[in-house]
C-alpha cells in the first residue's frame, strides 16, 4: 500500500499531525492499526485514494546521541516502508540545525519529499512557512496546524491526488539498482560511504540486518538509484563459519538483483583471476559493468602512467574491454562523480532501443563492407537485423545459414553495434535465425 512517512525532529509536532491527519472525521477509516515502540501506523482514506501513515515520532531525544539514534530508526522506517516522505518542521521556531540534518538524511533516501510546516496556526505564521523553502524540496511545501486543522485538507488532497498518480503496489520504485562488487579490501565501503557524503549511511545498517543485500537508496543530481553494498555482506558473513562460500554466493545475489555491477578493484593490487571471474559472471548475466580501479591515490602518477595503466587492463580484459573504467581514489574523493555518473550511462545504455529502420541503415552498410566469410563454398547472407529485447539488449540476424556464422564474425557485429550505438558498458546480445523465420 502506498505509505506515508511522518519525520523530523522532536517536537515539531509530528504526533499531532498523525492524530490529526487519521482522525480527520472524513479521513478515518482506522485510527491506529499497529503500534510499536517506535512507530505507529494509521490509515487514512481521503478523496476516495486510501494510504497508510507512518509515525515515526515515538522517541524522546534528550542528547545528541539519542538524537542520532532516533534519526537512524525514523529513517530505517521511512525507508523500508514508505513511498512518501512528509517532513514536518515548526514554523514557529524556523529553520534549525537538526530540521537541516534531517533534510539531509531524507533527501538521501531518493524516496519522493514534502516540506510539512506544522504550527501555523495563524495566517502569520503560514507566511513564514516560506522560509522554509530554503530546506530545498521545492514548491510541494504544505503549512498546516496539526492543533487545529488549518491546511491539512490541502495537505490530504495533494496527497492522495499523488496516491491517484501511482499505481497499485508500486511500494518498490524501479530505480536503477547498482551493485558494488569486489574483493576484501579493496575499498568498496570507503567508496560507497564516500558517495554518500559523510559516514556509513544509517540505512543500510539496520536495512541490512533484516535483508541479504544491503540496499542503499541514493539521489544524486535528481537522479535516483539503489546502491546495492556487497562489502557488509561480506562482514555480516564472517559470523558464518564459510565466508568465502557465503560472500561469493550472496555477492551473486546482489549482481542478480542489480541492473549494472560496479566491480572494484585496487589500483595498487591490478586485476586477478577472480576480478575477471566476476566480470565474466555479470557479463554472461547481461549486467552491466564498470570497472572502477579505485585508491588510484597510492599509484604514482607520471606522465603516461595512466594511459599504460589503462592499456594494461584493457589487454587483460580482452572481449570484457568494452567495460569502461573509472579511476578512482575513496580517500581523497577522486571521480566519484564520475563513477556515478558512469553507472547510470551503462543504466541507460542498457535500456537502448535502435529503431529497426535506424539499425539496418547502419548494419546493412557494415555487413556489405565485411560480409561474413562464406564457408565451405557457400556465401552467407546476413539479411535484416532487429532489436528483440532491451535491458540487456538483444539483436537478431536474418540470415541463410545460422548456425555457420564463426564466432569472430558474431563479435564484430556486436562490436560495431557498439560503436554505432554507445552501449557503454552493456553486454549485447546477437542471435541468429534463418531468413524465413523473419515474416513469422
Ligand atoms: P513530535 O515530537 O514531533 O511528535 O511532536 P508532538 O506531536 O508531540 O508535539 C510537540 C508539541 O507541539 C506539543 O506540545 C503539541 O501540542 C505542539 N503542537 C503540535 N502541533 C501543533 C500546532 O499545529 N500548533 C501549535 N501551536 N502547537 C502544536
Ligand atoms: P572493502 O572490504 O572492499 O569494503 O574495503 P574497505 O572499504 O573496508 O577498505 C579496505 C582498506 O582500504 C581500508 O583500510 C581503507 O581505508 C583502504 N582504502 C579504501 N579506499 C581507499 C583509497 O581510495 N585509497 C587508499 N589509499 N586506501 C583506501
Amino acid at each position: 500500500m502506498y505509505s506515508v512517512a511522518l519525520v523530523g525532529r522532536p517536537n515539531v509536532g509530528k504526533s499531532t499531525l498523525f492524530n490529526r491527519l487519521t482522525e480527520e472525521r472524513d479521513a478515518i477509516t482506522s485510527a491506529v492499526s499497529g503500534t510499536t515502540r517506535d512507530r505507529r501506523y494509521g490509515e487514512v482514506l481521503w478523496n476516495g485514494r486510501r494510504f497508510r501513515l507512518i509515525d515515526t515520532g515515538g522517541y524522546l531525544a534528550t542528547d545528541e546521541d539519542a538524537f542520532t539514534a532516533g534519526i537512524r530508526v525514523q529513517i530505517a522506517a521511512a525507508c523500508k516502508e514508505a513511498t512518501h516522505i512528509l517532513l514536518v518542521v515548526d514554523a514557529q521556531v524556523g529553520i534549525l540545525h537538526a530540521d537541516e540534518s534531517m533534510a539531509d538524511y531524507v533527501r538521501r533516501l531518493g524516496t519522493s519529499v514534502w516540506v510539512v510546516v506544522n504550527k501555523a496556526d495563524d495566517s502569520q505564521d503560514a507566511l513564514a512557512a516560506g522560509t522554509f523553502h530554503a530546506l530545498g524540496f521545492g514548491a510541494h511545501l504544505y503549512a498546516v496546524s496539526a492543533a487545529n486543522g488549518t491546511g491539512t485538507g490541502e495537505l490530504l488532497d495533494a496527497l492522495s491526488a499523488e496516491v491517484a498518480r501511482t499505481p497499485n503496489g508500486t511500494t518498490q520504485p524501479p530505480w536503477p539498482r547498482i551493485s558494488i562488487i569486489g574483493r576484501p579490501n579493496v575499498g568498496k565501503s570507503s567508496l560507497l560511504n564516500a558517495l554518500l557524503g559523510h559516514g556509513r549511511s544509517l540505512v543500510s545498517e539496520v536495512a541490512g540486518t533484516t535483508r541479504d543485500a544491503l540496499d542503499t537508496p541514493m539521489q544524486y543530481h535528481k537522479k535516483r538509484m539503489i546502491w546495492v553494498d556487497t562489502a557488509g555482506i561480506r562482514k555480516k558473513a564472517k559470523q558464518e563459519h564459510a565466508i568465502e562460500f557465503y560472500s561469493v554466493l550472496r555477492a551473486l545475489r546482489a549482481m542478480e538483483s542489480s541492473a549494472v555491477c560496479v566491480v572494484v578493484i585496487a589500483a595498487d593490487e591490478g586485476l586477478c583471476a577472480q576480478d575477471l571471474h566476476v566480470l565474466r559472471e555479470a557479463h554472461n548475466k547481461k549486467r552491466g559493468l564498470v570497472l572502477a580501479i579505485n585508491k588510484w591515490d597510492l599509484v604514482d602518477r607520471k606522465t603516461g602512467t595512466y594511459e599504460s595503466y589503462r592499456a594494461l587492463l584493457q589487454k587483460r580484459l580482452g572481449d570484457l574491454a568494452y567495460v569502461p573504467m573509472v579511476f578512482t581514489s575513496a580517500h581523497t574523493k577522486v571521480r566519484l562523480s564520475d563513477l556515478v555518473a558512469q553507472a547510470l550511462a551503462v543504466h541507460a545504455a542498457r535500456q537502448t532501443r535502435i529503431s529497426t529502420a535506424k539499425l539496418n541503415r547502419i548494419m546493412a552498410a557494415e555487413v556489405m563492407k565485411h560480409p561474413p566469410p562464406s564457408q565451405k563454398g557457400r556465401i552467407m547472407r546476413i539479411k535484416y537485423f532487429t532489436q528483440v529485447k532491451t535491458a540487456a539488449p538483444l539483436f537478431v540476424a536474418f540470415c541463410n545459414r545460422p548456425p555457420q556464422i564463426p564466432v569472430h564474425y558474431t563479435r564484430f557485429l556486436i562490436g560495431r553495434l557498439r560503436d554505432h550505438f554507445g552501449f557503454v558498458g552493456t553486454p549485447i546480445g546477437l542471435r541468429y535465425r534463418s531468413g524465413d523465420e523473419k515474416r513469422n
